[in-house]
């Protein structure tokens, strides 16, 4: 059967390189190359962008990032069975992609680079999460990245979607929507994957804006999103106590009602909050 891009199926390239499903690091792969070529059209227009993308596998969503026109693919592995397989790829596209064969957590990808960067992946969830925070929490801001279209497990993407008064919202939900615009864009069952996971999925498309949404320092906003949200049943004055024997006063004037549970708390009533403990 002819692909969108006149190389093997990727259940072929899979049998080929005997590219069994490792549980260990959370491979489970796209294989239709029509799916794959949608996710990189939610990444926007890669013509003239750098793509990171982390975690190939065999390059399912590799071929669809180049496949949809990217003017450039960087692609961090860890897994070096598929080093061959993403060779044939680069093979296929002349100067297009460069694989690195290492940990998306190790690597220093920002000297492979150039601007503007988008990164895209289909990652296991567990990185997934710790890289998007990584990337969401740098020294300087704006940060080297203009997007992040990322995969995750349904809830995980609900829990950086939602809004106050609802079960999913914490301090993943105030850490992305203070910093960047996140959207679900697409929800995939579990079918789609090969093999199928235990859990629905979802991909998540985050534009960064070019200054965080309101102002607060991210450290104070950090201690105080930790604290109110570990102790989230409780009311404000007694689970943000420990930030000093005002906080009543600092609550009051950040116009929060020191009653007020945690979940209750817009974005913005915490950064003001933040900004009142940092005075
Ligand atoms: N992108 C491919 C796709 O959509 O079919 C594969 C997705 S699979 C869910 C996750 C991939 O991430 C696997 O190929 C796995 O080997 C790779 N991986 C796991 N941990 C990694 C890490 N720390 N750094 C880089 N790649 C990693």
């Amino acid at each position: 059967m002819a692909t969108i891009d006149g190389l093997p199926p990727l259940r072929e390239v899979i049998e080929a390189h005997d590219l069994v499903a490792k549980k260990q690091l959370g491979q489970n792969f796209l294989l239709d190359l029509n799916l794959t070529a949608k996710i990189a059209r939610l990444a926007g227009d890669l013509s003239a962008c750098d793509v990171l993308e982390v975690g190939p596998g065999p390059g399912g969503l590799t071929r669809g990032l180049l496949a949809e026109g990217a003017r450039r693919v960087l692609a961090v592995e860890k897994d070096p069975r598929c080093m061959a397989p993403l060779a044939e790829i680069s093979a296929a596209y002349p100067g297009k992609l460069d694989v690195i064969n290492g940990d998306a957590l190790e690597v220093d990808v920002r000297s492979h680079l150039t601007a503007p960067i988008r990164i895209v992946a289909n990652l296991p969830y567990n990185v997934g999460t710790e890289l998007l925070i990584r990337w969401l929490t740098p020294k300087i801001w704006p940060p080297f990245w203009d997007s992040l279209t990322l995969m995750f497990q349904k809830e995980v993407a609900e829990r950086i979607v939602a809004k106050p008064r609802t079960e999913h919202y914490g301090r993943l939900a105030l850490l992305a929507q203070w910093r960047a615009e996140p959207k679900i864009v697409l929800h995939l069952p579990p079918e789609a994957f090969t093999p199928a996971p235990k859990v629905h999925s979802a991909v998540v498309h985050f534009t960064r804006l070019r200054q965080p949404r309101y102002p607060a320092d991210e450290g104070v906003l950090s201690r105080l999103t930790a604290m109110a949200f570990n102790q989230r049943r409780k009311m404000l004055r007694s689970s943000l106590k420990a930030m000093g024997p005002d906080i009543e006063d600092r609550l009051n004037a950040a116009g929060i009602p020191p009653t007020a549970r945690a979940e209750e708390i817009s974005l913005e009533g915490f950064c003001a909050l933040a900004r009142e403990v940092a005075k």
